[in-house]
């Protein structure tokens, strides 16, 4: 009998850990499987993209993850990475927000937003209050990330603290995001403990919210490792631009190549908007609901300093700033004092991220336009006008997907019509969590799924 075959369609870091997956499930079955990978652009990583010069590491997507997921610890373990894993510095758990005139730090206790005038008095009290707030009544009905917190923390919580996380995690608008896509375990508090405090303090010590991690060469290190060593074959430059059914499975024709490539199973592995066009043929609504996942741009612009600039920063994880006063910047985030070996000692990389469902104009903005806009905030914000020792910009102009309200019942509709697909199958952080290690988890399940319906002919 000749091996099937399964094709992965994107190259970022859930299309590869379901290649991988997906060999290591035939391995396990001793069935034959081969697993081709094709990947648009000319690398693997996607969103994932680890730059080295000149003794700076730079990043232009994710620069870590959060460690505690068992398919992404055991990814990076088995794939031999164990000893490439760098951990957040310790100074990573301060946090700052920019908010009514100056940088703030955010202190996890209700004196210290206090002191720090993060919140008022009254914001701290109606805080406190939380666990006498009544559960919400068991609804399907969908709320935002900002009602929640408005309606159990209270409004200054929501407009204060949560609007500039939604800023930091999504680039995105809380007002607009989805709580129980965006925010799952905040959700399950409330249904599980009737109160996000009381919840809070019944799973302290219970479960780990995991750790922050990079990797020794950057994120993209993990992608690479997994397009060398994992056991299945990549094609770069290989956009596909269709698929189709055929009597026994299904046909991907690759851009500029004459001749289709057959598959018993294909997985969709890249970004909801790129992949709406090869299933419409398939599930035109399904496409829609793929295509209606907005990813606003975002422009990051890394700036390299030398020491005296470093000496004008405190030490923590970065800033948030909160809208309205007078930055276009959503944040930054300190890359050299969140972990070792990202830029020669004794100096400063910050990553200043621009645009997302909140300033999608900063999209149009060009490199230097960034690069002279980033320049100028980091200067106004902590006061280091310094000509930069390096500057990087990436522009990303479909970046983030935004889990909007009615995100959970979307990706319901659009698994199911997938589901009822024969071999086929969807990955990737437009459905299932938008960080990177959710996105690696998601491909690792969906990879061990799609090769044991192949592995299994009965099934299929
Ligand atoms: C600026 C930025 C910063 C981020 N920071 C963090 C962070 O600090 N921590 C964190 O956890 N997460 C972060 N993320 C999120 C993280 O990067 C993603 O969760 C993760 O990289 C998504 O991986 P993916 O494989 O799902 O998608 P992608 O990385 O988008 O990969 C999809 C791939 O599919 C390919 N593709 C698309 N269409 C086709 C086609 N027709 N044919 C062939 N190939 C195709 C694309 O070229 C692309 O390579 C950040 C994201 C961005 C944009």
């Amino acid at each position: 009998m000749t091996a099937r075959r399964l094709v992965v369609i994107g190259g970022g870091i859930s299309g590869l850990a379901a290649a991988w997956a997906a060999r290591q499930e035939a391995v396990r079955a001793q069935r034959g499987l081969e697993v081709l990978v094709l990947e648009r652009g000319g690398q693997v990583g996607g969103k994932a993209n680890s730059v080295a010069r000149d003794g700076w590491l730079v990043e232009g997507g994710p620069s870590g993850y959060l460690s505690g997921r068992p398919e992404m610890d055991g990814l990076v373990e088995e794939i031999g990475l164990a000893h490439d894993r760098v951990p957040a510095n310790r100074a990573a758990r301060v946090r700052f927000l920019y908010r009514a005139g100056r940088i703030r730090r955010v202190l996890p206790n209700p004196v210290g937003l206090l002191t720090e005038g993060i919140l008022g008095p009254l914001g701290v009290a109606r805080m406190l209050a939380e666990p006498f707030v009544p559960r919400r009544r068991e609804t399907n009905d969908d709320e935002s990330v900002w009602s929640f917190a408005a309606r159990r923390l209270g409004p200054q919580v929501a407009d204060r603290m949560v609007l500039p996380m939604a800023l930091g995690i999504f680039a995105g608008d809380a007002r607009r995001l989805s709580l129980r896509a965006a925010f799952p375990r905040m959700a399950a508090l409330e249904r599980e403990h009737g109160s996000v405090i009381r919840g809070m303090i019944a799973r302290r010590g219970s479960t780990s919210s995991g750790a922050l991690t990079s990797l020794r060469h950057g994120m993209q290190q993990l992608p690479r490792a997994l397009a060398e060593r994992g056991g299945f074959t990549v094609r770069c430059n290989a956009g596909v631009r269709a698929l189709r059914r055929t009597e026994d499975g299904w046909s991907v024709v690759v851009e500029g190549d004459t001749e289709a490539i057959p598959a018993d199973g294909v997985v969709l592995a890249g970004e909801p908007w790129a992949m709406a066009p090869l299933l419409r043929p398939h599930d035109e609504q399904a496409a829609a609901e793929l295509a209606g996942i907005a990813c606003p741009p975002v422009g990051v612009v890394a700036l390299g300093f030398g020491p005296a600039a470093a000496a004008k920063l405190p030490v923590g994880f970065g800033l948030l700033v909160a809208r309205g006063e007078g930055f276009r910047m959503l944040g930054t985030l300190w890359e050299t004092h969140l972990y070792e070996g990202r830029g020669p000692v004794g100096h400063l990389l910050v990553r200043a991220m621009f645009g997302g469902a909140v300033d999608p104009d900063a999209g149009a903005l060009s490199e230097s336009e960034l690069a002279a806009l980033a320049r100028a905030e980091v200067a106004k914000l902590y006061g280091v006008s310094d000509t930069p020792l390096l500057e990087h910009v990436v522009r990303v102009p479909r970046a983030i997907p935004q889990y909007e309200i009615g995100h959970p019942a979307r990706v319901e509709r659009i698994t199911t019509a997938i589901d009822a697909l024969p071999g086929l199958s969807i990955t990737g952080n437009g459905l299932r969590g938008v960080a990177f290690a959710d996105a690696a988890s998601d491909g690792v399940r969906v990879g061990h799924a799609a090769a044991r319906r192949l592995t299994e002919p009965g099934l299929l």
